[in-house]
């Protein structure tokens, strides 16, 4: 970092440092060194199937209160917003503060968004009926403070990157497997965007010429073998074609139309992994190969010093994790591949909350 400024690029890639020299700066400075106020972020993670919102001390990572919704992809703009709404009053009413209080929101999104101008753009697993959005500039009228829009891997980052798994790492590569497989690289202690804010996208990496139709309608792509919602899709498609499997017990009707591969949740894989079911336990691991296919280009491609992977489906099913990290590890060259390690998320599921705030306090 240079020195002689702080800008707010600079607080975000080094802000436990900075922030304390801040602090004691206004200490030395100011007779009222001693009554520091407290930044305070609030951080809204919205995803295919609910959406999280939480009060955060962007100097401590401290989460002060919390709220949760689930997301309705039937819902109209109108109605997304009434939601988001009501889901940042009711973290702000858990915390006990007031809108006037936060320094910024920030807001994750799993979808596509034009960060820079604060738009959510077209998002099927969100709401169908929204395209173009103007997101941020909706919710900082509401709530009367500046917001920003990211996607939801870059804020799930950004909190590993402060306060979790990255904490101390300038060159991670965060990979969270869900509905989709999302990517986030931080190089230099800081996320990299690209060109169109979209860098670090290793779910659409092509690990099969020609292979299976993606959601984003190429072929081939990692998230068409190793998603949650891939996984979910292989199991019922050998249900239907009659593979016995402890599932039809622990899930007697599957719903073929839950959102987001939903319908065989991680918890329930964990449970028939647990119990050595041949089914699920082949699943897993086909998923976990391909998954160490993506991670291996994505080793050999950057070099990072560590990989973070977090996401229901890795938290809950080691199998998983270990299965992608070994294969990874095979299949990336010698040097980057045995120079990297791979660990699990350590925020859980307040990784995009507490990085969504961090972004968010720095729009102020
Ligand atoms: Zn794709």
């Amino acid at each position: 970092m240079a020195s002689g400024t702080v800008n707010a690029r600079s607080v975000a890639a080094w802000r436990g440092p900075v922030v304390r020299s801040l602090h004691m700066d206004m200490a030395a400075n100011s007779a009222e060194g001693r009554q520091m106020t407290r930044r305070l972020g609030l951080g809204i993670d919205y995803g295919g199937t609910k959406m999280l919102a939480a009060v955060v001390d962007i100097d401590t990572g401290q989460v002060l209160g919390t709220s949760k919704k689930r997301s309705r992809a039937v819902d109209s703009s109108d109605e997304l917003l009434r939601r988001l709404y009501d889901l940042g009053d009711a973290a702000l009413g858990d915390a006990g503060i007031a809108s006037n209080e936060l320094t910024g929101i920030g807001v994750g999104i799993a979808g596509q968004v034009d960060a820079e101008r604060g738009i959510l753009l077209g998002t099927p697993n969100l709401s169908q009926a929204t395209v173009d959005l103007p997101l941020a500039a909706s919710l900082s009228s509401h709530f009367g403070v500046p917001t920003q829009l990211r996607n939801d891997v870059q804020i799930a980052a950004s909190g590993e990157l402060h306060f979790g798994a990255g904490k101390g790492i300038g060159d991670f590569l965060c990979v969270f497997v869900g509905t989709g497989i999302g990517g986030a690289i931080v190089q230099n202690g800081e996320l990299v965007t690209g060109a169109t804010a979209t860098a670090g996208e290793i779910g659409h990496l092509i690990i099969q010429a020609d292979g299976r139709l993606c959601g984003c309608g190429g072929r081939g792509h990692l998230e068409a073998y190793a998603s949650r919602t891939a996984i979910t899709r292989s199991l019922l498609g050998d249900l239907k074609r009659g593979r016995e499997s402890i599932l039809t017990e622990l899930i007697p009707a599957p719903s073929e139309d839950a959102p987001g591969g939903t319908a065989i949740r991680s918890g329930i894989l964990a449970k028939a992994v647990a119990a050595d079911d041949p089914l699920v336990t082949e699943t897993i691991i086909q998923a976990g190969h391909y998954l160490g296919l993506g991670l291996a280009s994505a080793i050999n491609l950057l070099n990072p010093t560590r990989i973070i992977m977090g996401g229901g489906v890795i938290e809950a099913v080691d199998r998983l994790f270990e299965v992608a990290s070994t294969h990874a590890r095979r299949e990336a060259l010698p040097v980057p591949g045995r120079g990297v390690e791979i660990v699990k998320a350590k925020l859980g599921d307040n990784a995009g909350v507490i990085g969504a705030a961090l972004i968010g306090a720095d729009a102020a």
